[in-house]
């Protein structure tokens, strides 16, 4: 980090500036010139708040040169992580991960039967919202602590890891038997539900809020890690841009930023980026290419008639068929990365 001081800077004030920072245990280069007085800072600076710093009579403007996420940077932990969710399942480098199923739980047969099929063409994990965030409260909100137990009878019967969305801190108890708790788009800055989540053991699947940057993505990973969780998958599942034609525009480019910045795991959500099923195939063989390790995608067994989502909720068979092609690129690809 680089501080740049006002030309009249006072001594008193920039003595205390200079204990502060001595207090944050960085090492402090002072270089002073003969038009101004620069103060370089060697170490640790993720603690530091610039915005503090910019705001003091004495400073003029200040850089910061290192990123200010630390548990999630690849500069501290160059080998990719592997998350490990538990029967058998890791995701991260070395494998190709899918998550498939409804958007929403919607009765014990419907979770049932696409777990079944999903499974059966190759998703390791389950999805399936039971409290769901919709724009308008008129909406179907989900099944709510209901559609957690269905999706445990699904996991049970069937044999597969459950991905579930958490919405507030209080719903924490319900998520026992949940394999990864999701954190959706909408909550990615919800600093105190990623402050509770950092305090458990358990994976997080992380989703870029509709309008963060990436920077902010791997800021709010740091909340969740800074807390000793460090079981962190980040997901991209598309941004808001000027672009209508579908429903977000999927940042693939996501992929390779995120792949140089941090060691974490990062999966794709083609349905939510695109929210048309027919694109949902196209987008996911593109993110195979660009060397996401998974994705996540809906699946429904009659999206017509889905409680939500139905447009871009694909059917098992177009599932099992798309799981083939990921299945045959990911093989091709695998080796460039
Ligand atoms: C979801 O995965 O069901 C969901 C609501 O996603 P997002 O938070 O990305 O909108
Ligand atoms: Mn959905």
């Amino acid at each position: 980090m680089i501080i740049v001081l006002r030309k009249d800077a006072d001594k008193a004030q920039l003595d205390h500036l200079k204990d502060w920072l001595n207090s944050k245990e960085v090492e402090i280069e002072q270089i002073t010139g003969s038009q101004s007085t620069v103060l370089g800072l060697v170490g640790d600076t993720s603690h530091i708040d610039i915005e503090l710093l910019e705001a003091l009579d004495i400073v003029e403007s200040v850089k910061r040169i290192q990123e200010p996420y630390k548990k999630a940077n690849r500069k501290f932990h160059p080998a990719d992580s592997v998350i490990d969710i538990g029967h058998g399942v890791k995701i991260g480098k070395g494998r190709f991960t899918l998550i498939a199923g409804p958007c929403s739980v919607e009765s014990e047969k419907q979770i049932c039967d696409i777990a079944r099929d999903v499974k059966a063409s190759g998703a390791t994990v389950l999805r399936g919202g039971a409290f769901k965030p919709r724009t308008s409260p008129y909406s179907f909100q989900g099944l709510r602590a209901n559609g957690i137990e269905l999706l445990q009878e699904a996991k049970e019967k069937v044999g597969i890891p459950i991905v579930t969305e958490i919405m507030d801190l209080s719903q924490l108890p319900l998520f026992d038997n949940v394999d990864i708790i999701q954190v959706g788009a909408r909550n990615m800055q919800n600093f105190e539900l990623l402050k509770a989540l950092g305090k458990i053991d358990k994976p997080i699947l992380l989703k870029r809020g509709l309008s963060a940057t990436i920077q902010e993505l791997l800021m709010s990973a740091e909340y969740i890690m800074a807390g000793g969780n460090e079981k962190v998958i980040l997901c991209e599942r598309g941004i808001r841009t000027f672009e209508t034609a579908t429903r977000n525009t999927l940042d693939l480019s996501a992929v390779p930023v995120l792949k140089e910045k941090t060691h974490l795991p990062v999966i794709i959500d083609p349905s939510h980026a695109t929210g048309i099923a027919a694109m949902v195939k196209p987008m996911s063989l593109a993110a195979v290419a660009a060397g996401a390790d998974g994705l996540i995608i809906e699946v429904h067994n009659d999206p017509p008639h889905a409680l939500c989502d139905g447009q871009q909720s694909i059917t098992p068979k177009m599932f099992d068929e798309l799981a083939g092609q990921v299945g045959t690129l990911y093989n091709a690809v695998k080796e460039m990365y």
